[in-house]
């Protein structure tokens, strides 16, 4: 089985082996599999969490009170010493490390995460290595989604990633709580459509020492991503060469296969987008290239109809003004009224700047 683009989530407790302090020895064993897998030609995306832990070495363990400020005071000056320590050991193995902070507004919103999804994508197409935390240190609590196991999840989504790899100071997801259970079995594979109700209750109870995710954010997490297409492991950080031997496809922790591919899970957002008010109407050509599983160019588009933005969820109607199609626009409506009838060659020249040749790509379209 070979994966081509990995989502890598690293928690608290795998970076600092247990202890108050960020690891290096541990943070260099990262980087040397994580070159390997580069080597190899995967792309690698890192979520990484650590920040607060590195800002509370950087200033002496201080005891702060509870609350928001202070784990936001932590993070502003944690992330840059985390950011320092990648670049250090990432840089012994000629990786390159680029910080990106996202917060749940920058994934919710359909432009946002269009922009997101292009710089990544631009990183990883130069080699790069994302390395993302949460923007913690000023993000409110509404827009915040507060650990990085559902982040990473999201970006799995966002980047069409085959495999999410979570790194824990568990071996895996076990039946019951190891450390309470003696009958507690750990769980290979799920490979139900649902994961079963029994596991969510055995998770519930799980949690980590300083980190905040637990096991039922990350099973939260395998939920959401296997749900897009993307196959999920749970592993502790401690086996040896454990990014290696996930990526091989060995059998470590626990796996959670897919249950969509990420085409029809993209699909399937297309379609609850709810409310689609603008269209496009197109021309007889275009009805039959979409019939062929075309993309839809603008030279096929006779006319765009309402306001939307790019990313937006519009309708594609035929000559005759009935619905045939509905997919993700590629160019708000008003740059489409200026690409209408043209060759895709044009665009660049038209608008000064290009999203793609096509109006919507056939992997964000569903016929009706
Ligand atoms: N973003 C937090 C940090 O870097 C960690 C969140 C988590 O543990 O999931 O410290």
């Amino acid at each position: 089985m070979a994966f081509h683009r990995i989502v890598v989530k690293l928690g608290t407790s795998t970076l600092t082996v247990g202890t108050p302090h960020l690891s290096m020895p541990r943070m260099v064993d990262i980087a040397r599999q994580l070159a390997a897998l580069r080597a190899k030609g995967t792309g690698i995306i890192l979520v990484t969490s650590g920040a607060m832990a590195a800002g509370r070495e950087r200033l002496g363990f201080p005891s702060l009170p509870k609350g928001t400020p202070g784990k936001q005071m932590l993070a502003a000056i944690g992330q840059p010493r985390l950011m320092a320590l990648y670049e250090q050991v990432f840089s012994m193995y000629g990786l390159i490390p680029a910080q990106i902070l996202l917060t749940r507004a920058d994934l919710a919103d359909r432009r946002r995460y269009l922009n997101s999804r292009n710089t990544l994508t631009a990183l990883l197409d130069h080699g790069a290595i994302p390395v993302i935390n949460e923007n913690d240190t000023v993000a409110t609590e509404e827009i915040r989604i507060g650990e990085n196991d559902n982040l990473s999840a999201l970006v799995a989504n966002l980047l069409d990633a085959d495999l999410l790899l979570l790194l824990t100071d568990q071996v895996g997801l076990y039946t019951a709580d190891p450390r309470s259970d003696p009958d507690a079995i750990l769980v290979n594979e799920v490979s139900e459509p649902e994961i079963p109700e029994a596991l969510w209750k055995a998770a519930g109870g799980t949690e980590s020492g300083l980190g905040t995710g637990g096991m039922l954010t990350k099973l939260q997490a395998a939920d959401l991503a296997r749900r897009s297409g993307t196959t999920v492991i749970i592993a502790s950080g401690e086996m040896p060469d454990v990014l290696l031997r996930a990526a091989a496809g060995e059998t470590v922790g626990t796996r959670f296969l897919p249950v969509a591919t990420s085409v029809e899970s993209r699909k399937r957002y297309i379609l609850a987008g709810g409310r689609a008010s603008g269209a496009v109407r197109i021309d007889p050509g275009a009805v039959q290239a979409l019939g062929r599983g075309s993309s839809l160019l603008p030279v096929g588009v006779k006319s765009a109809e309402g306001a939307f933005e790019r990313g937006d969820s519009i309708r594609v109607l035929d000559p005759s003004g009935r619905e045939i199609a509905r997919g993700i626009a590629n160019y708000g409506a008003n740059e489409l009224a200026r690409l209408i009838g043209k060759k895709s060659e044009e665009i660049e020249t038209i608008l000064g700047f290009n999203f793609g040749d096509e109006v919507i790509h056939r992997n964000d379209l569903v016929i009706l």
